[in-house]
């Protein structure tokens, strides 16, 4: 390979990977904003410690939420996938095992996709709706993918944590600080930050009475959308 070779190889990938940062224009970033509605939607689980404290706080609130399921976690926690299911959440694909998909060939995106969906698809009893991908972070081979298992592509709108811990008040003051009509909140009821799980258990009641206080209405994103 000559050198104009050479400068091909990664010119070629950044293409490939963070090159398709302008389709993710086609993903969903917030719902319609003529309607005080938002959505929550909870990643990374489910985590057998606090998902189901989550799922009890949104319970006691008749609040109905999205969950994008890790597929290998999903896996070893099928019994907690059913009770999501059963308790009228949405039900989203994060990819199998949380790679970045920046890093994945196409061969290996596809196995990320879909093997995520189909553990999901097989526990829950029905196909998961949305797919969100690891970090936000998306390649070229993943949209005709999606296309393809009907899981529209969902960012979100407001981040209450990053790869950086946010203490519990300083989510809440975030998610109420930056909600607005339509908005879709991220939030992790499982850990990839480290202690992510525990603060979200932590700021989800609060961050749920300063949400109505604020007459938002919490939907699933299967109505916000
Ligand atoms: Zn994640």
């Amino acid at each position: 390979m000559g050198t104009a070779g050479l400068m091909a190889v990664p010119a070629l990938w950044a293409t490939y990977a963070w090159g398709s940062h302008a389709l993710t224009l086609g993903c969903a970033w917030s719902g319609p904003r003529d309607a005080r509605k938002i959505s929550l939607t909870f990643d990374d689980g489910p985590d057998p410690e606090s998902t189901p404290r989550v799922l009890d706080i949104l319970a006691a609130d008749g609040i109905r939420a999205t969950f994008f399921l890790i597929g290998d976690r999903a896996a070893r926690q099928g019994s907690l996938v059913r009770r999501i299911a059963e308790e009228g959440h949405d039900l989203g694909n994060h990819s199998w095992s949380h790679r970045s998909l920046w890093l994945a060939g196409p061969r290996r995106t596809a196995q990320e996709v879909r093997r995520g969906h189909d553990v999901i698809a097989d526990i829950a009893g029905a196909p998961p709706r949305f797919f969100r991908p690891p970090w936000g972070m998306t390649n070229l081979a993943l949209f005709p993918l999606l296309r393809r298992l009907g899981t529209p592509c969902v960012f979100w709108t407001v981040q209450t944590e990053g790869r950086r811990p946010a203490p519990a008040p300083v989510q809440v003051e975030r998610a109420s600080r930056r909600a607005r009509p339509g908005a879709i909140l991220d939030l992790h009821d499982a850990d990839g930050v480290p202690g992510a799980g525990q603060r979200l258990v932590d700021a989800l009641p609060s961050m749920i009475r300063a949400l109505k206080a604020d007459a938002y209405a919490l939907a699933p994103l299967s109505d916000l959308l």
